[in-house]
């Protein structure tokens, strides 16, 4: 075959993610990189799994996912967040939240058409506008607040702008969108036709009281709104990788179409054993306190090292400053962190496409209190590198 295979992606390689969880594994050390729990699931989550599977649920779900999962779904989103989205016709059980990001993106985005994001941007983001001939307009925030400029956004909007990604609780900044940033969102969409697609896996991780805005409260939001969540988030299950996509039936029907090619369907016994879970909302509404408490130990701990902690709203991450330990770019500083030191941790610059550095990492502290205490005597160790 003489054909050379032309890279839609030339510029990507493995993610980051991978990359300092394999670095983390070869050199020992405290893996605070990737985002995933160290700790177990609910035992009980997993008997529902091998219940299903033993009594035989183990065929194709239907494509848009199991009927009882949807139904409890969307009784969640509506006790939750007061919006009602239809089982039959508004919800979407997805493998993952990655597919159901993958699957919108393939819903609105026509070739030469310009979606807009926030940097930093969780990796998967850019890469899938590009698979489907997007062009991504990132729009760059920075330390310490990473606050919008509305402003650049307006100017940046033009009659090929097709999508906008926004994700609050956002990964990696831990900031949540205001009322006022979506409002002015609102007000920038008003007379476009330009979707939202709004990455909302961190949802019940929000700390000190702060409150979760969906773009599903904003009603100008909500008819060209894509809304993504996770499994793997809500119950400490990143590996069964199930999700879900809401969206208004019109919008809905379009996803429907590719999803059925994408994947077809999702994990039967596993999208049982959920559906029964979800009937006990206090597995999800204790989500906030749990986290809050692993954030605050970290806190205190980084307190005790050269490391500065940014303010942390919600998610799974916190971002640390390391000026006071060493001058060298962030990527390098994990990679020496790890190797030398033993505590692995994400350069915020992987998540901007332009070279930056703001001496950021990423620390996940979704992990056990042990992990955790090991981690800090190790970091407070550290004075240079
Ligand atoms: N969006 C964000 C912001 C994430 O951080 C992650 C994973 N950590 C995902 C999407 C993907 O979720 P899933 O594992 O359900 O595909
Ligand atoms: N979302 C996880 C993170 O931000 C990683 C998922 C992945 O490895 N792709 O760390």
């Amino acid at each position: 075959m003489n054909h050379r295979l032309m890279t839609k992606l030339p510029d990507t390689g493995i993610s980051i993610f991978t990359h300092m969880s394999q670095l983390a594994v070869r050199h020992g050390a405290i893996n605070l990189s990737q985002g995933f729990p160290d700790f177990d699931c609910s035992p009980r989550l997993v008997a529902l799994v091998a219940q299903y599977m033993r009594q035989g649920y183990n065929q194709y779900a239907p494509m848009t996912g199991v009927a009882g999962l949807r139904e409890r779904i969307s009784a969640k989103v509506e006790a939750t967040a007061g919006i009602y989205y239809h089982p039959e016709t508004e919800i979407t059980v997805t493998a993952g939240a990655t597919q159901a990001l993958f699957t919108a993106m393939a819903t609105v985005i026509h070739p030469g058409d310009e979606v807009i994001l926030f940097e930093p941007a969780y990796d998967a983001y850019a890469p899938s506008v590009r698979v489907f001939g997007g062009i991504p307009k990132p729009v760059a925030l920075n330390a310490p607040d990473f606050a919008i400029d509305w402003e650049a956004v307006t100017h940046l909007m033009s009659p090929k702008t097709r999508l906008i990604i926004v994700n609050s609780p956002n990964n990696p900044t831990a900031r949540v969108l205001s009322d006022t940033d979506y409002r002015r969102l609102v007000e920038i969409l008003r007379d476009n036709d330009c979707y939202v697609l709004s990455d909302e896996v961190y949802e019940h991780m929000v700390y000190d009281g702060v409150q979760h805005r969906s773009a599903m409260h904003y009603a100008g939001l909500r008819e060209r709104a894509f809304v993504v969540a996770s499994f793997g988030k809500l119950y400490h299950t990143t590996g069964w990788k199930v999700g879900y996509c809401l969206a208004p039936a019109a919008l809905m029907a379009e996803f429907r179409k590719i999803h059925q090619f994408n994947v077809f369907s999702v994990n039967t016994p596993v999208q049982h054993a959920l559906a029964e879970f979800l009937n006990d909302p206090e597995e999800y509404l204790e989500l906030g306190a749990f986290f809050q408490e692993k954030r605050d130990f970290m806190l205190e701990a980084l307190s005790g090292t050269r490391f500065r902690a940014l303010p942390c709203q919600g998610t799974y991450f916190l971002l640390a400053d390391y000026t006071a330990i060493s001058a060298l770019p962030e990527r390098l500083f994990c990679e020496a962190l790890t190797e030398q030191r033993g505590v692995a941790m994400i350069p915020v610059s992987s998540f901007y496409s332009e070279e930056t550095n703001q001496q950021l990492v990423r620390i996940c502290f979704a992990k056990q209190r042990q992990t955790l205490e090991q981690a800090a005597d190790r970091l407070a160790l550290v004075s240079d590198l």
